[in-house]
């Protein structure tokens, strides 16, 4: 694995976490060493950003909050005192490009709207920092090729947003269907939905900056339910789309549902919607079955087994274990959970989907093989 020597300072630092190692450092590796591990720069400021991901960044042990890129200068300010944050680790969507030339950042998290990931994820990659994407990766699998082109050409590594990989209740689910502990996976079900009545002038409802509906929104995560509730990736989709408001949701999908075949024999079932309230995933296999509910919502998730067992875990933020996971990835070599070919293969389906819709409800044959899908064992 080729670690840069900054990487591997850090690491050194994380990992010896004696006193004597630290105190024996020039002063400003010291300072260094209470920012822990890699340096993290939030690109996109909005809810996400500040109601989660820097929030998550205080609970982090293998990466820090180092910098921010913002568009609104009413925000540089405000973060650097909530947060202390040098002037030199602000920049704006125009200078950007200047944080190739940082050592304080190593990981540029791209939060903006779907329409803004290719190219700051790409940019990103230019400028030699490892990149987590938000999801859904970008607007198709066009621009998901173009970021993971970016990435391997610029010798770093990609992640999507993808924070449910990395927790446990998921990863509990993960374990159940490889240890086949109910035996052979038959049906999958997987809602995620809730109810929007705010702003219609929102980029979420602009198909020009969203690139779809409640599907490239929460559809998402209904689709990777599906995947690692059965442990597989699907070979043909059927879709359907329902339009109860089309007052509100002018050009972006309100409610879809669609079916999956898989290798198996096993089918699955999933529901996304902008306009009903759902979050739910279920695994029923030959002997028994599971469920999460909620399934996707920042937790605490709750969950429960056909044998009367519940499944539970103390509650960690979901993103900063996402965060450390991935900051471990970049250092340690460990496992990427949610590496960028997932989330194209998640663009692939999305786009399968819609497809099936314009074609009025047909099914869709899919050959993707092993893309995405993480071996955690
Ligand atoms: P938001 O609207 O709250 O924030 C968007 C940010 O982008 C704002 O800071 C805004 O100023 C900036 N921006 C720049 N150009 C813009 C433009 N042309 N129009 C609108 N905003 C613009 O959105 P958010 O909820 O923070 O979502 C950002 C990304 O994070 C999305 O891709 C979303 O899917 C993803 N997200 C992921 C999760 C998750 O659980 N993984 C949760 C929420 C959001």
């Amino acid at each position: 694995m080729k670690l840069n020597r900054r990487i591997f300072n850090k690491q050194l630092l994380i990992s010896a976490g004696g006193l004597t190692l630290v105190n024996s450092l020039p002063f400003n590796l010291q300072v260094k060493s209470e920012k822990k591990g890699l340096g993290i720069a939030l690109v996109g400021l909005g809810s996400y950003s500040s109601g989660q991901l820097a929030p998550a960044l205080q609970e982090t042990s293998e990466c820090h909050l180092a910098g921010i890129v913002t568009g609104t200068p009413a925000k540089e300010k405000q973060w650097a005192q909530q947060y202390d944050i040098p002037q030199k680790n602000i920049y704006n969507y125009q200078n950007f490009d200047d944080i190739k030339d940082n050592d304080d950042i190593d990981i540029v998290y791209v939060v903006l709207p779907n329409a803004m990931h290719a190219e700051f994820s790409i940019r990103a990659a230019k400028a030699g920092k490892h990149v987590i994407c938000e999801k859904p990766m970008a607007m198709n699998v066009e621009e998901c090729d173009a970021i993971i082109q970016a990435c391997n050409d610029a010798d770093v590594k990609l992640s999507v947003g993808y924070r449910l990989q990395s927790e446990p209740y998921t990863q509990e689910v993960k374990s159940m269907v490889r240890e086949k502990t109910f035996g052979e996976v038959r049906y999958v079900q997987s809602d995620a939905a809730y109810i929007s009545r705010g702003n219609p002038d929102q980029w979420r409802l602009n198909i020009d900056l969203s690139g779809g509906g409640a599907l490239m929104n929460m559809g998402v995560y209904a689709i990777q339910s599906n995947i690692y509730g059965s442990g597989m990736n699907p070979i043909s989709v059927t879709a359907q789309e329902y339009s109860t408001r089309p007052e509100y949701f002018k050009k972006t999908d309100e409610t879809i549902t669609a079916q999956f075949e898989f290798p198996n024999g096993a089918t699955g079932n999933m529901m996304t919607s902008h306009n009903i309230r759902a979050n739910r995933h279920y695994t029923s296999c030959d002997n028994g079955w599971f469920e999460l509910q909620p399934a996707n919502s920042y937790g605490p998730l709750k969950g429960r087994r056909s044998d009367g067992t519940l499944i539970e875990f103390p509650h960690r933020s979901q993103q900063a274990l996402q965060m450390d996971d991935f900051a471990r990835h970049i250092a340690q070599g460990t496992v990427n959970r949610a590496p960028g070919e997932m989330g194209k293969r998640d663009m692939i389906i999305v786009e399968a989907i819609y497809k099936s819709i314009r074609n009025g409800g047909t099914r869709v044959d899919l050959d993707l093989g092993n893309l995405g899908i993480v071996s955690e064992k």
